[in-house]
């Protein structure tokens, strides 16, 4: 293959860099979730669990039944820039995601993953997120599948219940 040298381009890419970390006048769907402060109101942002670095609510338009979200507090979009602990705790729910989910759905796999950018194929590409995904055997291609949105809101609605209360016992 060959290289092709788009120098030009470069001014488009910088325009990202300076793109601000701190969430208080963001008004993205995550940070919306994030600055919720009403108990009653968390199954509206389709919040499944709070921490003290990260967040984890449901994704509106899933790829598959039971796609959480699990997104740092702060709004950053530089995967670099996420610290340690935040890197951990994100883990360390995307672990117990999975675990009740297992139990829950009995999937045949699971796909975790972080689109980083626009070109990666970030819905949000402002507000760095991980992907928990439940896999069945004959269900569609990852990412083919969020042209068909299988799952209807009643149901999104009942698994933010039922997913909130057992991340929070
Ligand atoms: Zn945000």
């Amino acid at each position: 293959m060959k290289q092709m040298w788009s120098s030009w381009r470069s001014q488009y890419i910088d325009s990202f860099k300076d793109e601000k970390k701190d969430n208080s006048g963001c008004d993205c769907f995550i940070c919306r979730a994030i600055k919720n402060t009403d108990v009653d109101k968390e199954k509206d942002f389709l919040v499944v669990k709070r921490q003290a670095n990260c967040i984890a609510l449901l994704n509106k338009y899933p790829y598959n039944n039971g796609h959480v979200l699990v997104a740092p507090l702060e709004h950053i979009s530089d995967f670099t820039l996420l610290n340690s602990k935040t890197l951990s705790e994100i883990m360390e729910l995307i672990k117990r995601i999975i675990a009740i989910e297992k139990n829950m759905f009995n999937p045949a796999g699971f796909n975790v993953g972080v689109n980083i950018g626009q070109a990666a194929g970030a819905g949000l590409p402002g507000h760095l997120h991980f992907h928990v995904v439940p896999r069945w055997n004959g269900d569609s291609n990852f990412m083919a599948v969020c042209d068909d949105i299988k799952v209807i809101s009643n149901d999104i609605m009942k698994l933010q219940n039922t997913l909130y209360n057992l991340l929070n016992q």
